[in-house]
């Protein structure tokens, strides 16, 4: 049997057990009763495994460009030097974004910008309710810095929560910096942190209040030698003991081509050595001006750059796979590797074959 059956078994079984455990943790008389103990551990594992295991095959939905912090790992105030036009995402754009995915069988989106904050547009709330409606979306992730996590948006989220029967909504996901103003100041260029923190705070409350069961998963992004204690921070976020509560500590940047070094921060090394092309190219990233783009990472996008920018929205589905497959049999048959590809330490390979991919329909086509 190979890794990736044992893998898709693992999952399948997983989800499987999830949703029957958050069923029987929905039950009012367990979720206020000590039997809801027995629950949150069985729930906690899954998210934590599913979370891990999501792979290098899905959405990235990038619904605003714009962006209200200057984080130093992030190219972001490079691109608004440039001629693009940072902007959110028109609801117009939108529909043509998911009459294109009715077309595929992607099962994740992930409203994650390449830069840009998905909550700084406003109809936030309404995207990710349309997007639950997608039959062949099974999760869907979400993640901000949480600035604007105010007590609007904290009541709009519970309100999708509350709707959102097949709990489509997986996870709710922090980018954070260290856990202090100054280094936050450091790390984010924005002097927001006591902000982030209520917000974080107040969501968690509410969300303990409604008896929710949203994985929230802080990511802190720090400096190489900055202590962080977890334990504690979680106490102080968390006063009202909010059960489905994750974090993690990330050290180690991407070092992006072009964007400025920091001496408090460690660079992931060059990867020298990359065969074949990256798997993350089968990602779709769906840009807030219309533009399809292979891969969504921050790399992905460099200023003044469009490597691996696929088509618009207004292009065919058959379209934009050609020009995917242009790209990955470049690299793969003449070594031609995509210019952000070149020094990106996120660089994976784990030879995935596109012709028994189920992902995408067109694919069988094409190789
Ligand atoms: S090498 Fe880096 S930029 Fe290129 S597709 Fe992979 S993760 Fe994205």
């Amino acid at each position: 049997m190979s890794k990736g059956s044992v893998n898709s078994t693992l999952l399948n079984t997983l989800r499987f057990k999830r949703r029957i455990a958050l069923k029987v943790y929905s039950i009012t008389f367990i979720n206020r009763s000590f039997l809801k103990h027995l629950i949150i551990p069985v729930i906690s594992v899954c998210n934590y495994v599913i979370l891990r295991k999501m792979g290098n095959c899905f959405v990235e939905m990038e619904i605003s460009s714009i962006c209200n912090s200057r984080c130093i790992f992030c190219p972001y105030v490079d691109i608004t030097k440039t001629d693009k036009k940072i902007q959110t995402m028109s609801s117009e754009i939108y529909d043509k974004v998911l009459e294109k995915l009715h077309q595929v069988n992607y099962k994740i989106i992930s409203f994650t910008p390449t830069t840009g904050d998905t909550l700084v547009n406003q109809n936030w709330d309404h995207y990710i309710q349309k997007s639950l409606s997608l039959q062949s979306i099974e999760y869907v992730l979400l993640y901000t810095n949480g600035i604007l996590m105010n007590e609007t948006n904290i009541e709009k989220l519970i309100v999708l929560l509350k709707t959102d029967k097949k709990k489509k909504i997986f996870s709710l996901l922090f980018s954070l910096g260290g856990f202090d103003e100054k280094t936050y100041l450091f790390m984010f260029g924005v002097d927001k942190f006591n902000q982030v923190i209520e917000n974080i705070k107040h969501l968690l409350t509410r969300l303990q209040q409604e008896k929710l069961d949203l994985l929230i998963h802080l990511e802190f992004r720090i400096p190489f030698e900055y202590q962080v204690n977890v334990p504690s921070i979680k106490k102080g976020l968390n006063p009202t003991n909010y059960p489905f509560l994750g974090t993690r500590i990330l050290r180690e940047f991407l070092g992006i081509e072009g964007l400025k070094r920091y001496d408090e921060v460690c660079y992931r090394d060059d990867l020298q050595d990359k065969p074949n092309a990256c798997s993350y190219l089968r990602k779709t990233r769906f840009a807030a001006d219309g533009g399809i783009w292979a891969d969504g990472c921050v790399v992905s996008e460099l200023p003044n750059e469009s490597t691996l920018k696929l088509g618009t929205v207004n292009d065919s589905w058959m379209d934009i796979e050609v020009k995917r497959k242009q790209i990955i049999d470049a690299w793969n048959i003449k070594k031609e590797i995509p210019m952000p590809c070149q020094k990106c330490t996120m660089y994976r390979c784990d030879a995935v074959t596109l012709k028994n991919d189920p992902t995408n329909p067109i694919w069988k086509e094409l190789y």
